[in-house]
């Protein structure tokens, strides 16, 4: 299937009433820091609390009748979002997931109806069970990035942007496997061609912004990240989101854990935001050295909210957290550095 605005218009049909139109408001300090508008697109506030229900809710919909039900494997909101749209359709669900899923987000998977099959130390060991259960149980496997109607449904938000904001001129993504940058760069660039898209990934295993410079889908060593949501490869034969982002995204950069820390501190303490590591990589890229050829004004979204709280509140406050045996030094925030 060619991927067309089309299918992104498709999509925002298909999605209403059931993936929410989110909000998105100013961020008067991130302007203030970059001498630009910045708006934040708020998915934090989606049912299940990350952009991922667009995706999941579009490709669901898109199911031939008769489907006895779904299989995915997640790196935990694309599981809970899966899992709250077959509920929403009356369908089972079946979730795999890695060990290195934080427990907060496979409680919220459980409840929202899912079945959990715990697989391995890697994203890709969680596929192959995914793919195993989809050919063995007859389930409708619904991949997290790398399909059509995910990149579809994850596009959705920058026709929501646009519409809101036709004079953004950049668009800053958080990027993983790709679904939401490549969804997002092909309706932004469909409607607005000199629009910039910016994918921002964590220093620790980015996937996909490695493998755009090697030219080639990569394999990266998964450790614990504060933007966990940003883990795992983009798989060796990846047929769409790795090609889209080839072609549609301007420039890629990664982030350290304590720059992602420092993200989630300005959104919380200076707009009350709730944001995820994953969710704050843009304000975090904002806030470095990288943004200066930034133009403006510039579109973030912060795609989601699901971390554990305990560890959250430990990230604001300027503690130290324990990742594996990785250590984030907690720095208070200031707004001033
Ligand atoms: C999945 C996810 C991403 C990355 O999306 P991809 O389509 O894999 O690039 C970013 N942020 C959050 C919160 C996510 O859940």
């Amino acid at each position: 299937m060619e991927l067309t605005l089309a299918a992104v218009l498709d999509a925002l049909r298909r999605i209403r009433g059931l993936a929410d139109a989110t909000p998105m408001v100013p961020s008067a300090y991130l302007g203030r820091r970059i001498g630009h508008e910045v708006l934040l697109k708020l998915e934090t506030v989606q049912p299940g609390g990350s952009f991922k229900l667009r995706g999941a809710t579009n490709a669901i919909a898109a199911l031939p009748p008769g489907v006895p039900g779904v299989v995915c494997c997640s790196t935990g909101n694309h599981g809970r979002a899966v899992a709250l749209a077959a509920r929403a359709r009356g369908l089972r669900a079946v979730v795999c997931l890695s060990d290195l899923v934080p427990e907060a987000k496979v409680a919220a998977i459980r409840d929202a109806g899912a079945e959990l099959r715990i697989a391995g130390g890697s994203q890709d060991a969680a596929a192959q069970v995914a793919r195993r259960l989809a050919r063995d149980e007859g389930l409708a496997e619904i991949p997290p990035f790398d399909n059509p109607a995910i990149i579809a449904g994850q596009g959705t938000i920058a026709l929501e942007m646009l519409a809101a904001r036709p004079d953004l001129r950049t668009l800053i993504v958080p990027l993983s496997g790709g679904g939401l940058a490549a969804g997002v760069a092909l309706a932004a660039k469909a409607v607005q061609p000199g629009l910039r898209v910016i994918g921002v990934s964590m220093d620790r295993g980015a996937a996909m912004h490695l493998s755009l410079q090697a030219g080639r889908p990569v394999e990266v060593h998964e450790v614990p990240s504060l933007a966990d949501s940003l883990g795992g490869g983009i798989g060796a034969g990846n047929r769409h989101s790795f090609a889209l982002c080839q072609r549609l995204l301007d420039e890629t950069h990664v982030l350290t854990e304590a720059e992602i820390a420092r993200g989630m501190q300005a959104l919380f303490w200076e707009d009350g935001q709730v944001a995820e590591g994953a969710g704050a990589v843009g304000a975090a890229l904002l806030l470095s050295r990288q943004a200066a050829a930034i133009r403006g004004p510039v579109g973030l979204i912060l795609s989601g909210r699901n971390t554990d709280m305990s560890a959250f509140v430990r990230v604001v406050t300027g503690q130290d957290v324990r990742l594996g045996d990785h250590v984030v030094r907690g720095q208070a925030w200031d707004a001033t550095y």
